[in-house]
């Protein structure tokens, strides 16, 4: 590592000690016309910049540190995406597509038109302007970061989640599309309770207990508000929720959660536990997501 690299991190290290709350872009010509404030998450190995989309979608700058390249995750408002990326002056190489649905892979086309030569990962062939088709455990380079592709089917057949590990002591990141949400997952509509199962027991509830979780949409008050109906006793829930709603009503993200917190309040994690079993009269843990997924598919919160 060059001088100018280490007098570089050190400089980073003391910004993330002066910042270790999110940050809020105040001069970013955002406004209140979205429907939260664009925040960024800085650690001294990755940014992720959070840039919010149409009603409740989150496209996220995913930046290395070293070399201020930069990938984006579902780029659904491409104009947004290039305003964000213009205002970090980074270099956008980059798109990680985590399924075909339109307000996730809805932008890819108009942003390789506006953008040469980037990369469009995706694991689903009806993902537009896909020039990189992605494995599960596949892995490649943003910088120093290290990608690895996780398929979690069951949302859509194609569905690809993205872990990100920079620097050993720093948290991952997981960019978890439709499949993990705050509190809760993506409707089954190319997969089943199986599937599902596999995609948050098998695969996401082993990633590293401090991996950050950012997902696709802003719903976490209605699925907590489902969590509570499943576990009513669960303290986990009730402070969460109490959290979240006092960050909506600021018109601030939930995001992001974290795998270990994930585990303690989102029902669809913790289908093994016996208060949620008891909750669905059902033996099997696919069994409990089946029904889990049933209820909350016509639960209305008051
Ligand atoms: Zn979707």
């Amino acid at each position: 590592m060059s001088i100018r690299r280490i007098a570089g991190k050190l400089l980073q290290s003391f910004t993330v000690l002066r910042t270790i709350r999110p940050q809020h872009n105040l001069n970013c010509g955002f406004s209140t016309k979205f429907h939260s404030k664009p925040l960024t998450f800085p650690q001294p190995d990755m940014k992720v910049k959070l840039v919010p989309a149409l009603d409740d979608n989150y496209m996220y700058l995913l930046i290395d540190e070293d070399t201020q390249e930069c990938a984006v995750v579902d780029p659904v408002e491409p104009d947004k995406v290039l305003a964000a990326v213009k205002e970090e002056g980074v270099n956008l190489t980059t798109v990680l597509t985590t399924h075909h649905h339109w307000d996730h892979a809805g932008g890819n086309e108009n942003l390789v038109k506006k953008v040469s030569g980037l990369t469009v990962h995706g694991g689903d062939d009806r993902i537009g302007a896909m020039n990189s088709k992605v494995q599960h455990g596949q892995e490649f380079q943003l910088g120093a970061l290290n990608i690895k592709c996780l398929s979690t089917p069951c949302h859509t057949a194609g569905h690809i989640c993205y872990f990100v590990t920079g620097s050993p002591n720093e948290s991952p990141a997981v960019f978890t599309g439709d499949t993990l949400f705050v509190g809760g997952c993506g409707r089954f509509f190319e997969g089943t309770p199986e599937q599902m199962y596999n995609a948050l027991i098998e695969v996401l509830s082993k990633l590293p207990g401090n991996t950050n979780v950012y997902c696709g949409h802003e719903y976490t008050v209605n699925n907590l508000k489902y969590a509570i109906h499943v576990e009513p006793k669960n303290a986990a829930i009730k402070e969460k929720l109490s959290w979240a709603e006092g960050q909506r009503k600021n018109k601030l993200p939930t995001i992001p959660s974290t795998i270990t917190e994930e585990l303690q309040f989102n029902p669809f994690m913790r289908v093994g536990e016996g208060d949620v079993k008891t909750h669905t009269s059902k033996q099997t843990p696919i069994d409990v997501m089946g029904f889990l997924r049933k209820e909350k598919d016509s639960f209305k919160a008051k």
